[in-house]
């Protein structure tokens, strides 16, 4: 990343030159010089051509040589041939920083992507803060720069806004404008050569003007330093991002359930919630959500009150609140006997409260003060239908009075559109959010609800697993000198030992009566399995029974198993087959895995084990490391979760038990970077224990690469 100083001179340029300046209207070189003349900017602004003469009003440079030394910065919109030699002439000023406004690099491929290099090794070289190439520019209100070929100026605000797409940028531009939705800073960062997501996390985290942080992303290609800075930022100030764009690269034909499961959208998923960005999936929700955190105090509890002129659309805020993570608030006695003071004796004193359609607008001001007052209350919502006797401004009025006194969050919803157009407007003006339906008001407060009891949970905590590496790296090892990626239950079970982890007792016999012999041993009933290091699926080959209760049983389960699978695979080598130790009847399968992301690194899952993971895909995500807090969630977030609490007085299947697998299976993935994807499927659990009863492990070989 570049200087600091130069991301500084980037967003506050107290010089700018236009490289590529045009006088002709309609021109990109046209509009930016234009845009930042029209924003009002202060500072000096200097058009650059080679032909000179004289743009808006200002003398041209015909050379780059010319410009002061040290300028701030330098928007580039020539052709894509001229873009590298105009950077060279920049960075020989000591220009600080660049936009690349010109397209055709690394989204056109080929020679494009040869030039893109280049700009990222020349700004390497000369610690150049450079946005782009192929964006349409930056604005920051606070200091009139408007250096980007949109049309139109937003009103400062304090919120920020960055995007991958420039398209989104216009059309959200537009938007605002319309709104009257204001912003502290507006970033285009088209192909992130150099700028990325993470360094405007960065950035805008110290940005005083910024209370807010919305962001459009595609792809982040530095997982590690986004979950770094995202994790930073979110602590402070709300950052609230859409994620598109998923693309199929990079997800390789696998293996494993693990791997065919955990797509990449997952992945981000994780990687958001893990550093507590809020991801939407529309615009709108995108728009909501930014005004709401933008003026509103985050709500410090669930407890929701409605207040609302017409029972029907109060129901319907009260069962949206049902449906989310926050509650009805419970008045108390004192708040109601208030109420009862002047509401009709027809109105509804408990939540909804109902003040009935001939509600004035001093009705209102007078109920949502007391209701406001009521300790039990974090948040209101105030609902107006227009009826013909409601008084729609002056109700809007009464809503700005209580919000700015109570301290509390309030959220408005004027139902309709016309004829509540005007204290719409009011009232956004004044930063309270206005809907018009109940739901995506109860949905914003329930965000704003959830960022505050992310931002006030206690800081997570890890555990500290040491497993044998030594020896697991051994198994690893042999693999990788016999070129071999999978590695199969025997030998993955040496790598679980060697972390602790509870496997069932198991022998290898390589003839019938040795099993026979490894079964009275163990102790009956047994489980017989192929085994094979060429047969990972061993179901699929009938390589697998279960519940063998006697000498005869295992003898001829045995014969049969090796038979068919040398049969079915008669390429694989057989070595006999494993005999283990039978879980009790009733255990439950879950299955515990891990697959390693390019950005994000090694992903934890967890599900229902068996047939059931492919048919439900009822799975859930974390990324490594998991703190206690994640392993916790992760076995509670599955919609099974209540068939593993157990039905009809059954007992709970032992959480702590799984927890601890997750946990070290976690540990195992950040030791053990050659595992690529890991499987354990199934784990069985009962109420007692959790034994890993099947393990795949497939290593990452080097010449695959
Ligand atoms: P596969 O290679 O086909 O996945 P597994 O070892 O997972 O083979 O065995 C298949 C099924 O057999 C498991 O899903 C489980 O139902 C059962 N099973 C395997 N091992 C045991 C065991 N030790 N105790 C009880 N059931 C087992
Ligand atoms: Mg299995």
């Amino acid at each position: 990343m570049p200087a600091k100083d130069n991301l500084h001179a980037l967003f506050y340029p107290e010089t700018v030159a236009v490289i590529g300046a045009s006088s002709a209207p309609g021109k990109v070189g046209n509009t930016i010089v234009a845009n930042m003349i029209g924003a009002g900017y202060r500072g000096k602004l200097f058009p650059v051509n080679p032909k000179g003469g004289e743009i808006e009003g200002l003398a041209v440079v015909s050379d780059i040589a010319d410009l002061p030394r040290g300028l701030d910065l330098g928007v580039i919109s020539v052709p894509r041939q001229f873009v590298i030699p105009s950077l060279e002439a920049l960075a020989e000023i000591g220009a600080k920083s660049v936009i690349v406004i010109t397209a055709g690099f690394k989204e056109v491929g080929g020679e494009g992507y040869h030039l893109e290099q280049k700009i990222i090794e020349l700004c390497d070289k000369h610690g150049i803060a450079l946005l782009g190439p192929n964006c349409l520019g930056m604005m920051n209100t606070a200091v009139g720069v408007n250096a980007s070929f949109a049309a139109g100026h937003p009103n400062p605000g304090s919120i920020a806004f960055f995007s991958q797409s420039g398209a989104l940028c216009v059309a959200i531009l537009d938007w605002a404008l319309g709104e009257n939705v204001g912003f502290s800073k507006f970033v285009s960062l088209g192909n992130k050569a150099v700028l990325d997501e993470a360094d405007m996390l960065e950035y805008l985290n110290n940005d005083e003007d910024t209370r807010v942080i919305l962001g459009y992303i595609e792809n982040v290609e530095h997982g590690e330093s986004f979950l770094r800075q995202a994790r930073k930022t979110c602590l402070n100030k709300p950052v609230i991002m859409i994620k598109s764009g998923t693309t199929a690269a990079g997800a390789k034909a696998a293996s494993s359930h693990t791997g065919a499961i955990a797509g990449s959208d997952q992945t981000y998923t994780a990687a958001f919630h893990k550093s507590g960005v809020i991801r939407v999936g529309d615009v709108a929700s995108l728009f909501n959500l930014a005004q709401a955190f933008s003026s509103q105090p985050l709500p410090k509890g669930p407890n929701l009150v409605v207040v609302t002129n017409s029972g029907g659309p109060g129901i319907l805020a009260a069962d949206s609140a049902d449906r989310s993570h926050l509650t009805m608030a419970g008045l108390s006695q004192k708040t109601i006997q208030r109420l009862q003071e002047f509401l009709p004796s027809y109105a509804a004193f408990y939540n909804p409260v109902d003040i009935i359609g001939d509600a004035d607008a001093k009705r209102y001001r007078q109920t949502l003060d007391v209701v406001a007052e009521d300790p039990m209350v974090h948040s209101i919502m105030v609902l107006l239908t227009p009826t013909a006797t409601v008084e729609i401004e002056k109700t809007a009025e009464a809503v700005i009075h209580t919000a700015k006194k109570c301290g509390k969050p309030v959220f408005a919803c004027f139902m309709g559109k016309n004829r509540v157009r005007k204290a719409r407007l009011m009232l956004m003006e004044a930063g309270i959010p206005c809907y018009a339906f109940p739901e995506p008001a109860v949905r914003s407060i329930e965000t704003m609800y959830e960022y505050y009891l992310w931002k006030h949970r206690p800081e997570p905590k890890y555990a500290r697993i040491k497993g044998d590496k030594e020896r697991a790296l051994k198994v690893i090892r042999k693999h990788e000198q016999r070129n071999e990626p999978e590695i199969v239950e025997f030998e993955a079970q040496e790598v679980l030992k060697a972390y602790g982890l509870p496997t069932p007792q198991t022998s290898l016999a390589r003839s019938s009566d040795e099993a026979v012999a490894a079964a009275e041993e163990i102790g009956y009933p047994v489980v017989l399995k192929i085994a094979s290091p060429d047969i990972s699926h061993k179901s699929d080959v009938g390589g697998v029974k279960v519940n063998l209760n006697d000498a005869a049983e295992v003898m001829s389960a045995f014969k049969d198993i090796t038979a068919r699978a040398q049969r079915m695979r008669q390429e694989a080598y057989i070595a006999g087959c494993l005999v283990q130790e039978m879980a009790p009847p009733g255990v439950k399968e879950v299955i515990i895995g891990f697959k390693r992301d390019e950005q994000f690194g090694p992903m934890l899952m967890f599900g229902l084990g068996g047939i059931y993971v492919e048919i439900m895909k009822d799975i859930s995500f974390k990324l490594a490391p998991l703190s206690y807090q994640d392993a916790f969630e992760i076995v509670r977030e599955i919609k099974s979760y209540m068939l593993l609490k157990g039905l009809k007085g059954e007992e709970p299947v032992n959480f702590v038990a799984l927890e601890e697998i997750i946990m070290i299976m976690s540990q195992l993935a950040l030791d053990l970077p050659q595992v690529w994807e890991a499987e354990f499927n199934p784990v069985l659990v009962n109420h007692e224990r959790a034994i890993v009863a099947d393990v795949r492990l497939t290593l990452h070989l080097k010449d695959e690469q």
